[in-house]
């Protein structure tokens, strides 16, 4: 069947840089596909994050070029190397024959980012006024006498109902995520300790995550489908956090977490629109209990977060 492919790469500015373990992070860079079937027309989004381990956007972008206004191109294969090219050429090809997406994300579903060091005491009360019961705050930036003594005191003022996630992006030593794991003993507020140690450390995470201790998320260590796999069929039975929109194929995302019942939480990849609405969609199947990772809403200065994938197209 003729099948049209086409693309127009984006770069949309933060309103202030991200910090990442990598550095400042001004300006998210992407790709928005679309393909065209019999008058149908379905939109995706290539979203990489490098030093997550995907694709670069040159490397999607050499992935594009050539398929770009050429028909008979179906069936797409993607190689397994640019995950992001394979999770948007697999949302385009759904949304080609599914009525787009709509799905609206009230506050309670959404874990909102906090602040990292001692300005995490009264952030919370925005996004805790507007309907958010789960918190994330990022750890391991600060002394850590100093994060421990804040964080009591954020437990005792944050209300009785709300969830707190501690997210240490692979940067505490063992000795140190022990003394957080004792920290957060018998504290309900605690959902879980994301990331303590970095994802070399294995066999140290899957001994840190005690049933009786407070849950561990894995997060940089199960970046793709084919480390979630590895890491679920070596027995990891903790919390998940998968961002779909550069795990690779949504189909073998969806199925890995069926088979081994995984505890995930989805969360975002700093997509438009478009992605997102592919995300939230596996969202409800494979994490429909846990808050989204997906912020406190508009990082960006443009309104692309509210575009359909035709309006986004017209945008670019
Ligand atoms: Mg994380």
């Amino acid at each position: 069947m003729p099948l049209r492919f086409d693309y127009r790469p984006y770069v949309r500015a933060f309103k202030s840089p991200l910090q990442t373990a990598h550095g400042r992070w001004a300006q998210r860079e992407g790709i928005l596909i679309r393909l065209e079937v019999e008058g149908r027309v379905g939109f995706g989004e290539i979203a990489p994050i490098p030093w997550f381990g995907t694709e670069t956007l040159d490397q999607a972008e050499e992935f594009c070029a050539p398929l770009a206004r050429r028909v008979d191109l179906s069936p797409f294969p993607v190689p397994r190397n640019l995950p992001a090219c394979e999770f948007a050429i697999a949302a385009a090809l759904q949304s080609l024959s599914a009525s787009p997406y709509h799905l609206k994300l009230v506050p309670a579903r959404v874990c909102a980012l906090l602040p990292a060091g001692e300005a995490v005491l009264t952030a919370w009360e925005e996004p805790w006024q507007k309907g958010h019961r789960t918190f994330k705050w990022k750890i391991g930036g600060y002394p850590l006498d100093l994060e421990l003594s804040w964080f009591e005191a954020l437990c005792s003022r944050l209300p009785a109902s709300a969830r707190l996630r501690l997210d240490a992006n692979g940067g505490l030593t063992l000795e140190e995520s022990q003394q957080w794991l004792t920290a957060c003993d018998g504290k309900a507020a605690i959902e879980f300790l994301e990331q303590p140690l970095p994802p070399s450390q294995l066999n140290d995470l899957m001994a840190l995550n005690h049933p009786s201790l407070t849950p561990l998320a894995l997060d940089e260590s199960v970046a793709n489908c084919d480390q979630l796999e590895n890491h679920l069929r070596k027995g990891w039975n903790g919390i998940v956090v998968v961002k779909p929109a550069i795990a690779g194929s949504p189909h073998r995302l969806q199925a890995l977490c069926r088979k081994y019942n995984a505890d995930a939480v989805v969360s975002s990849a700093f997509e438009t629109g478009v992605g997102r609405q592919a995300v939230l969609a596996l969202a409800e199947d494979i994490s429909p209990h846990r808050a989204l990772g997906f912020g406190t809403g508009d990082r960006c200065w443009d309104d692309w977060d509210h575009l359909s994938g035709e309006e986004l197209w017209e945008r670019l």
